[in-house]
């Protein structure tokens, strides 16, 4: 079941409920349970579900053993290593909606964006740092723009011995520069991580353009996997500051990097390109922006196509929740239709194991990949 719960589906709230109480949710017909959660009046999302176990005794102690419940079904299941870097937990794909952990190298990013979190935070980050990770540092903040929705603020703050610049952390034989300082929102776009060298795969021999690059990691991956040259693109000059780095710290060269829009720089483009990775930030941030964001991936994919050698490789990607792989493929036929281009589709990938999709909530699935030949 789906772990929001907005307000139009509420017909009573019974008793004095303050923001952040816990919550037992029952049936209005019969008053059979149905799950537990978190009440907060100031959120849309009214109750954010966490379990559907009437027997769960929902405390301090049982978030900590969910976190680390995540931790450890990751280093087993998916065998990652406690000098990797990966998405430890992933909100309401790992069944606490409202946390996310990522870890870089040896630190720890923890975001949090729902009130409730809050009155477990010190014990999720004392369980963290006595854990197998053993981190350096541990970095905690909110996610400002949930924050406010949810009605509350919480201090960006370090425990720890913070990085003093940037450091460098290993993907898969690739080495990439991660500022984790305060101010600097990112660090390193983890859900990406197979998909890069995936896609490198397609790149052997041609001229790659990588728009929305950010610290380069698709450019970084096809000329370590044979691409003659790239171009990164962004609109942040700080990103490629990082993405030049990265280039030195694996001894790679025909690569360049420019500031600027992606759509200005494909519509004053000439050039063509054996590859076109498209990776823009989300343009449906919610429901409502659905048919605005559709027209944008349109007109991005279509100008990108028109830059697409015969023969060539267009990878593509959505990271809306509210555009669908079904919403993505669409877009994707309409500019074969209107390019009078035929388009195979090879692959079609998402976000990293470590962002798992949680089947009753399709909002986790929100990164699409698909990498598309032209005729
Ligand atoms: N491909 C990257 C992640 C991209 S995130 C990786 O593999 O790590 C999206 C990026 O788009 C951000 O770095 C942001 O600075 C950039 N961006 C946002 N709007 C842009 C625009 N109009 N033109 C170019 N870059 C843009």
């Amino acid at each position: 079941m789906h772990p929001w719960v907005f307000e139009g589906v509420i017909e009573k709230i019974e008793g004095q409920l303050n923001d952040g109480d816990l919550v037992r949710v029952i049936k209005a017909e019969d008053r059979s349970f149905i799950a537990y959660g978190f009440f907060n009046s100031k959120s849309q999302i009214r109750v954010r579900l966490v379990s559907w176990t009437e027997e769960d005794s929902i405390s301090e102690a049982w978030a900590v053993g969910r976190v680390l419940s995540a931790l450890q079904w990751r280093m087993s299941t998916l065998g990652l290593k406690t000098n990797d870097s990966f998405r430890v937990f992933s909100s309401e794909a790992d069944g606490l909606s409202g946390l996310t952990i990522d870890k870089f190298g040896p630190y720890l990013s923890v975001i949090v964006s729902a009130r409730a979190i809050l009155p477990w935070l010190e014990s999720i980050v004392k369980m963290l740092q006595d854990s197998v990770l053993k981190p350096t540092a541990i970095r905690i903040r909110s996610d400002s723009v949930r924050a406010k929705q949810d009605g509350f603020e919480l201090e960006d703050r370090w425990i720890g011995v913070e990085p003093q610049d940037h450091f460098v952390i290993e993907q898969g034989g690739t080495r990439y520069a991660v500022d984790l300082r305060k101010g600097q929102k990112t660090g390193f776009y983890l859900d990406q991580r197979l998909n890069r060298p995936a896609v490198a795969q397609y790149s052997r021999g041609k001229d790659v353009l990588d728009l929305f690059c950010y610290s380069g990691g698709f450019a970084l991956e096809a000329r370590r996997a044979g691409a003659v040259s790239t171009l990164g693109i962004d609109s942040s000059a700080d990103a490629l500051l990082l993405a030049k780095k990265n280039q030195e710290l694996n001894a790679l060269d025909q690569m360049e990097w420019q500031e600027g829009d992606a759509f200005e720089h494909l519509k004053g483009a000439s050039k063509n390109y054996g590859m076109i990775v498209l990776d823009p930030p989300r343009f449906a941030p919610g429901r409502k922006d659905f048919e605005a964001a559709l027209r944008k991936y349109f007109s991005l994919n279509e100008a990108a196509v028109k830059r697409i050698e015969s023969d060539g490789i267009l990878v593509t990607h959505s990271c809306s929740s509210a555009v669908t792989l079904a919403d993505l493929m669409e877009v994707i036929a309409g500019v074969s239709r209107r390019s009078r281009r035929a388009a195979q589709v090879l692959e079609v990938r998402g976000a990293a194991p470590d962002h798992p999709v949680l089947l009753s909530c399709p909002e986790t699935a929100y990164l699409k990949e698909v990498i598309v030949r032209w005729a």
